[in-house]
């Protein structure tokens, strides 16, 4: 770990927040694994929320949880997203919140109406679809690549720098002079399939990675790092509910055999289980 007297700020804002023990288990953890990391339980009303953000960001916060209230209540300060399949939930969420606006950002060519040959029934085919939520509002914008985020003279977001991408043998190519710029207050990376967020935390762990950016483990959900267990999309990659839930339950029997020696708990699905393909 580096010398420096500069702790990384994460924590949580709701209320009441007295009786939440978050702070009590994620720091114990900080300091189990000598992070140089800090967790704070903040008191913060909904009326205070927007100013809350704005501080934490001013501070650098490596991150923060939002509890009850919150959770909903800050889609309403959200003006920008980008995204896929996922990003229509995102969408019809920050709609029914009251966004002002909400744009969809994607880097692949917009999929056509009509199944194609190389996806044949019974394949799942990536095909246009329009969800509940985009016939609501707004706007889908295909074959355009993020280059910067654009900020004021404070250091707050005011827009998305695009330019629009060719996609050419499998790979993509910047259209030249289509630079252009999209208003923004925030935005939301709803990507997908490109890992866990490459955090100090995965470095001071000293957790492997995969060649597909997931943090690497073995049978038992074991990571590289001694004593450092993986489970859910951290370790398989963007997936499903009930991967999650049964991995957990499999990481948390290879936990306590890890500890004890021994277990009676189920292990439901081994970290190479993959649902059936055609
Ligand atoms: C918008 C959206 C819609 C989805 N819809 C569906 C669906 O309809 N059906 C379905 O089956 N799946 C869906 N999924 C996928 C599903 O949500 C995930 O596969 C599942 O939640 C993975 O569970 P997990 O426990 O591995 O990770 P998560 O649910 O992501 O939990 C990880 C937790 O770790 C916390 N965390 C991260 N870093 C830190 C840190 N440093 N300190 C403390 N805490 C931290 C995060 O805040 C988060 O609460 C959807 C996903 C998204 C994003």
């Amino acid at each position: 770990m580096s010398e420096t007297f500069l702790s990384e700020l994460t924590g949580s804002f709701s209320t009441p927040s007295g009786g939440n023990p978050t702070v009590a288990m994620v720091e114990a953890a900080y300091e189990h694994h000598k992070l140089n990391f800090r967790y704070i339980n903040c008191e913060v009303k909904p009326k205070d929320l927007a100013n809350a953000i704005l501080g934490a960001r001013a501070m650098n916060w490596a991150g923060f949880n939002l509890s009850i209230p919150h959770k909903v209540t800050v889609i309403q300060h959200l003006d920008g997203l980008g995204g896929g399949d996922t990003g229509a939930d995102c969408l019809g969420t920050a709609i029914r919140q009251g966004a002002k606006t909400v744009t969809q950002l994607e880097i692949l060519p917009r999929p056509t109406q009509e199944r194609p040959s190389d996806q044949p029934w019974p394949t799942y085919p990536m095909i246009y679809r329009v969800s509940s939520a985009h016939e609501e509002a707004g706007e889908r914008v295909y074959s355009v690549s993020t280059k910067e985020f654009v900020k004021d003279d404070l250091g707050n977001l005011v827009g998305v720098k695009l330019v629009e991408t060719l996609l050419v043998d499998g790979k993509f190519q910047e259209v030249p002079n289509s630079e252009k710029q999209i208003p923004a207050d925030l935005v939301l990376l709803a990507l997908g399939f490109t890992g866990p967020e490459k955090s100090d935390l995965l470095t001071q762990l000293e957790v492997e990675l995969d060649e597909r950016g997931n943090i690497k483990r073995d049978h038992n959900y074991a990571t590289s790092s001694e004593g450092v267990f993986v489970c859910g999309d951290a370790g398989r990659g963007q997936s499903l509910i009930v991967w999650a839930i049964a991995e957990g339950r499999s990481a948390a029997s290879a936990v306590d055999r890890y500890l004890t020696g021994n277990t009676q708990l189920p292990y439901p699905i081994e970290p190479t289980a993959r649902p059936m393909m055609v």
